[in-house]
């Protein structure tokens, strides 16, 4: 079987975090001054871009410093918001627990592929007990582009799991547009899940190379363990 490395997105792929994460960026950006700097979708973007869009409108200089500046500020309110959520808003999607189960016994290189910052992703995923099953990552830390971004985690799976990269299945999961360009933008597959805000139709469209509704749909498992037949999927 070949080496496979997954990179998983976290934000409405993963889990739903109640608005947490929006809620941390609206409360950063209101201490500029403006409650409404961050009204913009941020289905896909990672935090940099965020951050960069944010400052734009509050009329600052979207520097490095300034956009660290400001993430820094949204880590510290993103772990408040992370912790004050319900837990009936804050949840693993269907498929995920399954998922990742059936990935380490086969032996699959585990990863995210996110627009947050690492610490963001700690601090999201710690909260539902999933963070250490990441064992590496391409994070917004990385990079600002989310392609760039995903590149990073390839490579970084590919050294994890002690192959080449060129020898490696690359599979990105994410629940946007942007996940499937960026998949694409690295030669990756990408599974499209719509568990987010994007429908099937429309992750479809955009051109993953297959959609499910969640990670617990008929297909979805072997899709991702890479067993074309779907016979062979343990716990199914
Ligand atoms: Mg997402």
């Amino acid at each position: 079987m070949r080496p496979t490395v997954l990179l998983f997105d976290i934000d409405g792929t993963l889990l739903t975090t109640g608005h947490a994460g929006r809620r941390a960026m609206e409360r950063t950006f209101a201490r500029y001054g403006s409650a409404d700097a961050c009204s913009f979708r941020f289905d896909g973007l990672t935090d940099k871009q965020i951050a960069r869009q944010a400052l734009t409108t509050l009329g600052i200089e979207p520097t490095e410093s300034a956009i660290m500046a400001s993430l820094a500020t949204y880590l510290e309110l993103l772990e408040e918001e992370v912790q004050r959520t319900a837990a009936a808003d804050y949840r693993l999607h269907d498929g995920v627990v399954e998922a990742l189960r059936a990935a380490r016994e086969r032996e699959l290189g585990i990863g995210l592929g996110t627009g947050n910052l690492v610490e963001g992703a700690r601090i999201k995923l710690s909260r539902v007990g999933v963070y250490e099953e990441f064992a590496f990552g391409g994070f917004g830390s990385d990079a600002e582009d989310r392609t760039e971004l995903l590149r990073h985690g390839a490579e970084r799976g590919a050294r994890h799991l002690g192959a080449p990269l060129a020898d490696c299945r690359v599979v990105v999961i994410g629940d946007t547009p942007k996940d499937v360009s960026a998949a694409r933008g690295i030669g990756a597959e990408c599974i499209g899940v719509a568990t987010g805000t994007y429908a099937v139709e429309a992750l479809r469209e955009c051109g993953a190379t297959h959609v499910f509704p969640s990670l617990a749909a008929p297909g979805a498992l072997a899709v991702l363990l890479g067993d074309d037949t779907g016979g062979r999927v343990r716990g199914a």
